[in-house]
């Protein structure tokens, strides 16, 4: 991986020989920094600005791809005009065009009896918040103790395991949240390719997390892809920025770039 400030130069050229731009970004962790709680995740007034202003010039789009629901998404950025994808993707706006994935529909009804008895066997460990986002759950445990972490591992486990089996329903985890999906074939990676549609625009992905390594290779050969965080040999992406205010930085000088041409 690249640090991208010292390609930006490179990587200006290709985004300026592209008539088209399609900016995929993520939200904890990228846009906003990570926090204990997640509805403090709140974002900032001149990251919401700069998102404005790119999001006006008629050759750029914007896509907010994240993990929560597409509700919570779009509350907390709250911009017109924008794509949303909540639940990794499962739910989709696009304009008027709203995807969401079918699932099977008793997942519902599994889920929310996941979700007590996730609730009824957490219930004693502090700092832990089970959150329903409608199409999958999250086990939040930042605040949890340290030595508490492995016990909710082993209990979150413990529930899932035989909807694992039965392949009702699979697990993922992302930094400090381990969450319950409903198994279908369906992650950010292919979330991208479904918005992206067949139009011809680069498409530039930023993400900071493991759900977002499916968006990287996704877009492998086709666009950029670009890691916030310290980089790790595991994690498979273009280039990266060390955290959320180098994130500003690059969504500034992308707006430098369109002033220019
Ligand atoms: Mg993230």
């Amino acid at each position: 991986m690249k640090y991208l400030f010292s390609h930006w130069k490179k990587l200006s050229l290709k985004i300026k020989d592209f008539r088209r731009v399609f900016l995929f970004l993520d939200y904890d962790g990228t846009l906003t920094p990570i926090v204990s709680r997640p509805e403090d995740a709140r974002l900032s007034t001149s990251v919401k600005k700069i998102i404005k202003e790119l999001n006006s010039y008629p050759g750029l789009s914007i896509a907010i791809i994240s993990g929560r629901s597409l509700k919570d998404t779009k509350k907390l950025v709250s911009i017109r005009g924008l794509v949303y994808a909540g639940n990794h993707g499962l739910e989709i706006e696009q304009g008027n065009r709203k995807i969401k994935r079918s699932i099977e529909p008793s997942s519902r009804p599994l889920l929310e009896n996941i979700q007590s008895s996730l609730e009824d066997k957490l219930k004693g460990i502090k700092g832990v918040i089970v959150e329903d986002k409608g199409l999958t759950l999250s086990v939040h445990f930042r605040m949890a103790r340290l030595e508490h972490r492995a016990r909710i591992r082993s209990i979150f486990k413990k529930i899932l395991k035989p909807h694992i089996t039965s392949q009702r329903l699979k697990v993922t985890s992302g930094k400090m949240v381990l969450e319950v999906r409903p198994a279908v074939e369906w992650h950010k990676g292919m979330a991208v390719l479904a918005i992206l549609g067949r139009g011809k625009a680069l498409p530039i992905y930023i993400g900071d997390d493991v759900t977002d390594t499916d968006a990287f290779r996704a877009l492998k050969g086709k666009g950029v892809s670009i890691f916030v965080g310290k980089p790790e040999k595991s994690i498979k992406a273009d280039y990266y920025l060390k955290d959320t205010k180098e994130t500003e930085l690059f969504l500034k000088q992308m707006l430098d770039l369109l002033c220019l041409t």
